[in-house]
């Protein structure tokens, strides 16, 4: 689905992203890893095109992301995106929350926008949390409203990064709970998170990155079980 090839990024004088290619395939989840400032946030956000490569090339359903003729803005609702922070509105209820991207950028009836709004909240277990502000919600249950407001677009593919980062640990297993359920739905997604224990559990695939490369990848027993490299080794050390 997703197909990216020979990424560079550079911030001014910074080479950031060195030559990243990673292609994933539908239904998978592939989780990245690495030490802080190795790049994983500015790959994902090259993926959707918050961040402009230097270099390379990518394709999301065949479509070329980095084409001036193609609308980034079509392309960004196949691909959902949820970040360490919520980003909820704080003045508009859950629903409201997940209603507004639909309205907006689908152009949906407020009627429609509000049904598929529902559907979505019930798929992060929040139906009855519909009418609360984030204010009202703990962090773990904006972070799912999050998530609901990115699959009510039926993206064909999730980013996620650092999901579970800003929650209470008492709050981390519900968030994980509906990634996991996501993914048994078949979605396709590339997540960046320090859950190694969900990723030995859920990954397809582990990529370890340093220093805007990929040092290793795997299926998580082999990169977590058997790393080839020193470097991914130190590193799993460090954090394990
Ligand atoms: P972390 O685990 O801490 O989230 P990361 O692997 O996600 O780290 P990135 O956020 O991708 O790392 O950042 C990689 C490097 O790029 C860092 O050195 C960072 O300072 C730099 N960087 C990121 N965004 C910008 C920017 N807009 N301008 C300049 N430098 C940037
Ligand atoms: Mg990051």
């Amino acid at each position: 689905i997703v197909e990216a090839r020979g990424i560079h990024k550079h911030f001014g004088p910074l080479h950031i992203l060195k030559g990243v290619d990673l292609v994933v395939a539908e239904r998978e989840l592939v989780f990245v890893i690495g030490p802080s400032g190795s790049g994983k946030s500015t790959l994902l956000r090259c993926l959707n095109r918050l961040e402009e490569p230097s270099g390379g090339s990518i394709t999301v359903d065949g479509i070329d992301l980095l084409d001036r003729r193609t609308d980034v803005n079509r392309v960004r609702q196949r691909i959902g995106m949820v970040f360490q922070s919520f980003n909820l509105y704080p003045h508009m209820t859950a629903l409201g929350n997940v209603a507004l991207a639909l309205r907006k950028v689908q152009g949906k009836t407020r009627a429609e926008a509000e049904a598929r709004a529902r559907a979505a909240l019930d798929r992060v277990h929040l139906a009855d949390r519909a009418d609360h502000h984030p204010a009202q919600l703990s962090g773990g249950q904006q972070q799912r409203v999050a998530i609901a407001r990115a699959i009510a677009l039926e993206p064909r593919v999730m980013l996620f990064d650092e999901p579970t980062s800003a929650l209470d640990p008492e709050l981390v297993g519900g968030v994980l709970q509906v990634m996991r359920e996501l993914r048994e739905d078949g979605m396709t997604m590339v997540v960046v998170s320090h859950e190694m224990a969900f990723a030995r559990a859920a990954a397809d695939r582990v990529i370890f990155m340093a220093d805007g490369r990929i040092v290793e990848q795997g299926p998580p027993a082999q990169v977590f079980g058997a790393p080839q490299q020193e470097r991914t080794r130190a590193f799993l050390g460090q954090v394990e």
